[in-house]
């Protein structure tokens, strides 16, 4: 017989000796995911303490995993994604995640800097922040996980995130495809850590937590002002509404493909989409004409008015957007009106001061306004971007048209004469971010965003001219 003394004398001794990293116990078998978030920070304290260690080829070489396993597992979370929030298309979520492999900068992103002179050498170098909590987005969920996790990671730091709670299961698989990722490289255990259930209050405690040192919000307005208010040094990528000019120098077959090509990307989930047109009266109808032979499909008059009584909900003369509705397939919009078709995107003429125009919607709607001159364009372009400042576009091949517009409009991203989706590196030049840094100035985000600069001064010395 065993002695029951001796039993939990040994399992004491056992638990005793284990290495620290092992308590507390991630979530099930999810690497980083925890059941509390007291739990995670703790976890993730212990890993930026270990990373500190690490050099700069090491970081390198966990983010060349990542890299690596975003691109084996981009179908997998594509899939997740479309599964578990009911929002955007499978196939262009691939491309979302390949993307993020391939063109999120990692450490190469840092610029340390010297300054010689009579007096010596000072260096200034791209120190990390520590541990940085981050809230993502329903509409990117994996994507910025991943994202966000490369760039911090490369500037040295930990993370905490806080996914939305109806994209966790994605999220929290790209937290836990991160660590396997990291482990696989040597690096250390729960150095990216998240709950598995996360809520307002488990929000509330990483942000509140002493030992997190920088906050990130990617998302809609109210999670931006929350972390702007928090006291820390916070990173906020907030809302837009895109507009997009079409003036009558535009090769306007090419502008009306990019657009339905922008505006349809993932149903019109990211935040730079093509979200509302405005063009010159006199290519207009070879505009609307193109675009439907390019998979958008025209609808016209009350079926226009069905469409916002779908799409938006009305109360006391304002619109919001029914949320039911966001990222859902152009046909399934359509089925609502009766009409059986399933193109990409749907597209209508309306006035400037329709919901459709003013509302960021994230829904494969294109609403199309007759402008007379660029003034107007501009004019109404401005209005219905909010004074968001993040993305505009346009087609033209005037120069003093492309210039002033993007004066007026003054967004992070603008442009010219391509889908939006050219803006973060996918056929335009520059690297990939899923945060847009709009409110706080860091514009499309990467791995010196997410650094703060040391100064380190040798007088008199070690300079060698
Ligand atoms: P959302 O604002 O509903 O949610 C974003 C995150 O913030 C979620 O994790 C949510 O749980 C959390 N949150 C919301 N309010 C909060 C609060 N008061 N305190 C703490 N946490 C809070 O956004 P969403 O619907 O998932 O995403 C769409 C919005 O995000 C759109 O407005 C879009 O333009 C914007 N967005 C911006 C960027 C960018 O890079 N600028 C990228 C993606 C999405």
């Amino acid at each position: 017989m065993l002695d029951e003394k001796y039993i939990s004398q040994l399992v004491e001794s056992v638990i005793k000796n284990m290495p620290s990293s092992a308590v507390p116990a991630a979530s099930g078998n999810q690497l980083g995911v925890f059941d509390k978030m007291e739990d995670a920070l703790e976890a993730v304290k212990k890993a930026y303490k270990q990373y500190k260690n690490y050099t700069i080829a090491q970081r390198e070489k966990m983010i060349a995993n990542i890299r690596r396993l975003t691109n084996d597992e981009a179908e997998v979370m594509a899939r997740m994604g479309v599964e578990e929030t009911g929002m955007g298309r499978v196939a262009d979520k691939i491309i979302k995640h390949q993307v993020v492999a391939e063109k999120t900068p990692g450490t190469e992103d840092l610029h340390p800097t010297a300054m010689t002179g009579d007096q010596g050498l000072t260096l200034v170098e791209m120190a990390p922040f520590g541990i940085i909590g981050s809230i993502t987005p329903s509409t990117n969920p994996s994507e910025t996980v991943i994202c966000n996790s490369m760039g911090m990671i490369a500037g040295g730091n930990a993370v905490v995130f806080n996914p939305h709670p109806n994209a966790c299961k994605v999220a929290n698989y790209a937290v836990d495809l991160v660590n396997r990722a990291i482990l696989e490289a040597g690096g250390p255990e729960n150095l990216v850590v998240s709950v598995k259930k996360p809520t307002m209050d488990t929000s509330k405690m990483m942000m509140e937590c002493p030992d997190v040192k920088m906050l990130v919000a990617t998302g809609g307005p109210g999670v931006v002002r929350t972390l702007l208010s928090s006291g820390k040094k916070a990173i906020g990528a907030g809302a837009g509404n895109p507009p997009v000019i079409v003036d009558d120098t535009a090769d306007v077959k090419k502008a009306a493909v990019d657009i339905v090509n922008g505006a349809s990307f993932d149903n019109n989930l990211p935040c730079i989409a093509e979200k509302e047109c405005f063009a010159f009266s006199s290519i207009a109808d070879e505009l609307i004409r193109t675009m439907t032979e390019n998979g958008a499909y025209l609808i016209k008059g009350d079926m226009i008015d069905k469409l916002v009584k779908v799409a938006l909900i009305e109360k006391d003369g304002k619109y919001s957007i029914n949320k039911k509705w966001v990222g859902k397939d152009a046909g399934l919009f359509l089925k609502e009106l009766g009409i059986d078709a399933d193109p990409r995107l749907i597209i209508c003429e309306t006035s400037e001061k329709h919901p459709f125009v003013q509302v960021e919607m994230m829904m494969p709607i294109l609403p199309i306004v007759r402008v007379s001159n660029i003034d107007e364009a501009i004019d109404m372009a401005v209005r219905a971007e909010h004074g968001c400042r993040h993305s505009a576009h346009i087609h033209s091949k005037n120069v003093d048209r492309l210039t002033a517009f993007a004066r007026a409009v003054e967004t992070t991203i603008f442009v010219k004469n391509a889908p939006s989706y050219a803006g973060i590196g996918v056929g335009g030049e520059g690297h990939t971010t899923f945060t847009i840094a709009g409110p706080t100035g860091e514009g499309l985000t990467s791995a010196r965003s997410f650094t703060r600069q040391r100064r380190c001064v040798m007088a008199d010395g070690l300079h060698i001219v």
